[in-house]
């Protein structure tokens, strides 16, 4: 996988619930899954040298395991059928808030986000030049966003859409990143610290009566902070009821917990009507060990109260062997995770140990 995509699912954020009834149930569109009824997924960018007689093996291996759906990072209809002919379900895996398509840069600057030292994202990416955050509180951008959803939705080999990047920017990196960007980010610095534009100052005052530069620490302003939380939960809410409409299901890729989500990337995506959710429960890029992937999962299935369900993300190259893979899949599992997400190389003992992981112990 690019690094790229390691840096992405290293940081993910949140928002305010418009009260829009939940769209479809994962659980009720899933086919009948292995052993215990888990449900599990894989994170994958197609290829298009894939041959379909490949495709075919190695999908219906993936059934065979408790596979039961895949999220694509990109249009392939081969893919996207090879994989419905093995019974998983196909969704599109969609960059949300991070856009650096040419054509909208080209066309539209003004609608990325502003730090707090008066940067545009357009013009001045922080960290990396791929990082080029919209601007939650413009129309255009709902619109914009609510569009591509649309279209990727009308496609009949397209089973689901998939968030991904649906956040603000990392305003804190994972901690294990920090020495890579040599940057200690022990506070919310400014040039990391978005969107100070117009129309996101504006609608906080009409929300609030409050004028932002009036405030002396705007990053210390808990109202100030759920504005962004509520202004990214309105676009997911938004693109749920599109989904909804379509009657098909929605998910997001989030950051591993509700509390490091609304710290990290300002992401509230307890509050979010989905079907389902993937916390990228990544711990090595937090420096923690197994055990805290069973913490991580307690934390976000007690937040939600059955709302969705969660699968937990796993990424692969994080486990030094696979008795530490089994470990991990089995703690996410034991602790309330309706199944696995998994990120890297799915090789065949990655499969044989997510079997073994699947098997619940008997009630004695
Ligand atoms: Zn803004």
């Amino acid at each position: 996988m690019t690094s790229r995509r390691n840096f992405v699912k290293a940081g993910l954020m949140a928002g305010l619930a418009t009260g829009i009834k939940p769209v479809i149930s994962l659980a009720d569109t899933g086919k009948q899954a292995s052993k215990a009824n888990y449900k599990h997924w894989v994170w994958i960018n197609p290829d298009e040298k894939d041959k379909e007689a490949d495709l075919t093996k190695r999908y219906a291996r993936f059934y065979e395991a408790g596979i039961r759906g895949i999220f694509f990072e990109n249009d392939s209809e081969k893919h996207f059928r090879a994989a419905k002919a093995q019974r998983l379900e196909a969704h599109r895996w969609m960059w949300t808030m991070n856009r650096g398509e040419k054509s909208l840069l080209e066309a539209h600057p003004e609608w990325y986000s502003i730090n707090r030292k008066g940067e545009s994202c357009a013009d001045k990416p922080p960290y990396v030049g791929y990082y080029r955050w919209l601007c939650p509180s413009k129309p255009e951008v709902h619109q914009y966003l609510e569009n591509d959803v649309k279209n990727i939705l009308s496609k009949d080999y397209v089973d689901g859409i998939h968030l991904d990047y649906v956040r603000f920017c990392d305003v804190i990196l994972p901690v294990n990143l920090w020495s890579d960007y040599k940057i200690e980010q022990t506070r919310e610095l400014p040039e990391y610290d978005y969107c100070y534009c117009e129309d996101c100052k504006r609608k906080f005052k009409e929300w609030r009566g409050q004028n932002l530069e009036d405030i002396s620490f705007p990053e210390a302003s808990l109202s100030w902070r759920l504005f962004r939380y509520n202004a990214v939960t309105t676009i997911v809410n938004k693109l749920a009821a599109i989904a909804g409409s379509t009657k098909k299901p929605i998910t997001a890729a989030v950051f591993p917990t509700p509390e490091v989500a609304r710290r990290n990337v300002r992401q509230d995506w307890t509050n979010w009507n989905l079907s389902g959710v993937c916390p990228m429960i990544y711990h090595g890029f937090y420096k923690e060990g197994i055990s805290w992937i069973g913490d991580a999962v307690t934390e976000g299935v007690n937040t939600l109260k059955g709302k969705f369900p969660l699968y937990a993300g796993l990424y692969l190259p994080d486990f030094r062997n696979i008795a530490e893979l089994q470990e991990g899949m089995k703690l996410a599992l034991e602790k309330g995770a309706k199944g696995i997400s998994l990120f890297g190389d799915v090789t065949e003992d990655v499969l044989i140990t997510l079997e073994k992981s699947s098997v619940k112990p008997r009630q004695s």
